[in-house]
């Protein structure tokens, strides 16, 4: 695998540990771990010099040893009033996106937006899915630990920007998933250490429970997951309920067939103690008909799943299609009729949230740098 290094790493790639250990090689008090960390996660400075508690020699140090942010934001396209996509150019000139999702939430008696950051894990994508715009760009390379933490500074700097919040100290989303580019569990060492990073009390403090990670069902990895430190909540892409359709539009179903990834499932829940969700994209004559429903009932009953609803979002380029309104609620009837617990995603900007990788594709195509089309 081809992997960047940088000319210097970014701080947000390290964790409380590791900090500690480079202050001590480098002759610094430890206390100062907390008080870098503290600047770094509940003030989220854009520059060393903001560090006023550190004196200037530490933070001349610091600015030898790491950068601060390493992507920079390029495009911020306001889409619809509910969603912001962003897109960023690391280092190495690679494209990633990031999108902030405002969806309305109504409290009891007052309503309250929910706020959902949808993140990017990997330069385009190895899996290949035949309706996924990020799999038609092919792969580039994984990010790195601080690139991941890097989008959800990169948000909260966004928000801090549109906003005069007085709890600067907390971020302003609500929600982490895993959804937008790349396959988090062929990143996984980068995907553990960013949730430590996310769910630390040093770092963003963030609950493991409101964290979402999205898999096109990387059975062994599930497994590991479910053994990690940190209870995420687990995803999985299905969009087949059976392994003759999952296959035509999933090349990862040959690997990791039903067989073994519903056990893998299944293990996961048992061990978090906590429903998954099993995302199901609706593709006309593809995976719509109510044999595939009532074959999805089957699996979710089974597993105690909730399944998401997905009217499939048109990725220029592709054949797929959404069926119509009809044809999707009566794919819900089915479920609903056997007891599963189900949603169907019809929130406005749900044209953006489920389409990660479009933005990229589109700018990559532009400029004439996309890396292979297969
Ligand atoms: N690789 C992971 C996470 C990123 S994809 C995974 O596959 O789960 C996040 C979600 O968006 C997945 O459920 C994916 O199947 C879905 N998705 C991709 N392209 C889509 C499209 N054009 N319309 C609707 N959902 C899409
Ligand atoms: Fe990769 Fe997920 Fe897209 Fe499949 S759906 S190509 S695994 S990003």
């Amino acid at each position: 695998m081809k992997k960047f290094v940088p000319v210097k790493p970014s701080i947000y790639g390290e964790n409380r540990e590791s900090l500690l250990t480079a202050l001590k090689r480098g002759g610094h008090p430890a206390f100062r771990a907390d008080q870098i960390l503290s600047w770094l996660y509940k003030k989220r400075v854009r520059d060393w010099n903001e560090m006023s508690n550190i004196p200037k020699s530490l933070r001349e140090w610091l600015a030898e040893q790491w950068t601060l942010l390493p992507l920079e934001r390029i495009l911020c396209k306001n889409s619809s009033d509910v969603t912001d996509k962003m897109l960023f150019a690391l280092e190495d000139h690679s494209l990633i996106e990031t999108v902030l999702i405002r969806a309305p939430q109504i409290g009891v008696g007052q309503e309250k937006a929910r706020h959902t950051v949808c993140v990017s894990i990997q330069v385009g994508c190895a899996y290949g899915c035949r309706f996924c715009a990020s799999g038609l760009a092919g792969f580039k390379r994984n990010l790195s630990t601080a690139e991941v933490i890097a989008q959800l500074i990169q948000i909260c700097h966004l928000e801090d920007e549109q906003t005069v919040r007085a709890d600067k100290d907390y971020p302003s989303f609500d929600n982490i998933v895993f959804m937008g580019m790349g396959e988090p569990l062929a990143n996984f060492d980068t995907l553990v250490r960013a949730l430590e990073i996310l769910n630390a009390d040093w770092g963003f403090g963030f609950g493991a429970r409101r964290i979402t990670v999205s898999t096109s069902g990387l059975a062994p990895q599930i497994r590991q997951l479910a053994d990690e430190a940190v209870p995420v909540r687990l995803a999985i892409s299905l969009h087949g309920a059976t392994d003759e359709v999952r296959e035509q539009i999933m090349p990862i179903n040959r690997k990791y067939p039903l067989a073994e990834l519903l056990p893998a499932a299944r293990y996961f829940t048992e061990q978090n103690k906590r429903m998954i969700t099993l995302e199901f994209i609706l593709i006309e004559d593809l995976n719509d008909s109510l044999e595939q429903a009532a074959a999805l009932a089957e699996i979710a009953r089974d597993l105690h799943a909730h399944v998401n609803c997905i009217p499939y979002n048109t990725v220029q380029g592709l054949p797929w299609k959404r069926p119509s309104m009809k044809r999707q609620e009566a794919f819900v009837r089915v479920l609903r009729k056997r007891g599963v617990s189900v949603t169907i995603r019809r929130e406005k900007g749900h044209d953006i949230e489920a389409a990660c990788g479009q933005l990229r594709l589109q700018t990559e195509k532009e400029r004439g740098t996309l890396v292979s089309v297969e």
